[in-house]
């Protein structure tokens, strides 16, 4: 299917590093796990909210806006990405934030960055966020701002171009390597990381799977959302998506105690592989993902499978939100 991709602005380092992770793969004695390290796109910016606010933000600054609202828990990375990346542009930053004020992590570099935090409890964010943005919406246009609002996680029409580009990124990089991969897994939360790899897997005719291991919510809700998103690509870009099949896969029961709650196992997994590949991952997203996947393996749900790549979307500041549970029940020598 011939889709044009639309300009963007080059904020990520790209392209970021397909890596094999040779140790873990050995020990569970499956097929190669290879990780691409969406972790590298930057810095204080870096994880996989980069490549979709690339496309967000150069809409943003063509429509002539000034300023952005964007949404999520304390500890978002996107909010993060978000608050950092609109420093860079000079764009105002209003985030609103479910959960206790934090004074680490995430949070830290979103004031540092001079966003305008607020802090909603967990009861009314989740009954008012729509209300409580159309309030900022009317707030900032008093002041003689013209906001855009950016939804949760940047996952929509305009920010899945960021994974559909993802996706034929990791396609080159593993023919380079000299193969093609049979499944491409990631944390899935807001759904565009999904939508966008999903989508693009079904115009490139894709023989392998992409694999979407929720952190929150099921795989029914994942069925729908990402296919929200993707309906509103095709509206955006006045695209048909008669011709190609979707298909869409999550793979569901690795929630665990619930989003952005983690428990001994998840942890002892992030250990192991900070140990063992000298690779961080993050306690809410990729953490659990990757314990998700090495079960899986384990169970023989990739039976027969030689390359799995798992993308490595970021979100290492978070793990400073979580030190105490880290170090108090689960670090050893
Ligand atoms: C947001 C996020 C995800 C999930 O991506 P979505 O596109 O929101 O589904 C995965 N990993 C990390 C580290 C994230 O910050």
């Amino acid at each position: 299917m011939a889709v044009v991709f639309p300009e963007k602005l080059s904020l990520a380092q790209l392209p970021t590093p397909l890596v094999a992770l040779d140790k873990i793969s050995a020990t569970l004695n499956g097929p190669s796990i290879w990780l691409k390290r969406d972790d590298l796109t930057g810095c204080v910016e870096s994880g996989n909210k980069i490549r979709k606010l690339e496309y967000t933000l150069k809409h943003v600054i063509d429509g002539g806006f000034d300023s952005v609202i964007t949404c999520g828990g304390v500890q978002s990375n996107h909010c993060r990405a978000t608050a950092i990346l609109a420093a860079q542009l000079g764009l105002r930053c209003d985030l609103l934030l479910r959960g206790e004020p934090s004074d680490t992590g995430n949070t830290l570099l979103d004031v540092l960055a001079g966003a305008h935090c607020q802090f909603y409890s967990v009861a009314n964010y989740q009954k008012n966020l729509e209300s409580l943005l159309q309030e900022r919406v009317k707030q900032l246009k008093q002041k003689g701002f013209n906001p855009w609002v950016i939804p949760t996680g940047a996952s929509d029409g305009f920010g899945i171009w960021g994974y559909m580009q993802a996706f034929d990124e990791i396609i080159n990089d593993c023919k380079i390597l000299g193969f093609s991969p049979d499944a491409i897994c990631h944390a899935t939360g807001s759904g565009g990381t999904q939508a966008g790899l999903t989508l693009r897997s079904a115009q490139m005719g894709f023989k392998g799977e992409v694999l979407g291991i929720n952190v929150c919510d099921n795989a029914q809700y994942f069925a729908q959302k990402v296919r929200q998103d993707i309906n509103h690509w095709a509206k955006l870009n006045q695209q048909s998506l008669d011709a190609i099949t979707l298909n869409i896969q999550t793979i569901d029961g690795y929630v665990g105690k619930g989003y952005s709650k983690t428990q001994p196992e998840e942890l002892a997994c992030l250990q192991h592989l900070a140990q063992l590949e000298g690779i961080i991952l993050d306690p809410v997203y990729t953490g659990k993902a990757f314990y998700g996947l090495t079960q899986e393996i384990k169970k023989g749900r990739f039976e027969g499978v030689e390359n799995i790549v798992f993308i490595h979307t970021g979100g290492v500041f978070s793990l400073f939100a979580y030190s105490d549970e880290l170090f108090n029940s689960h670090l050893e020598g």
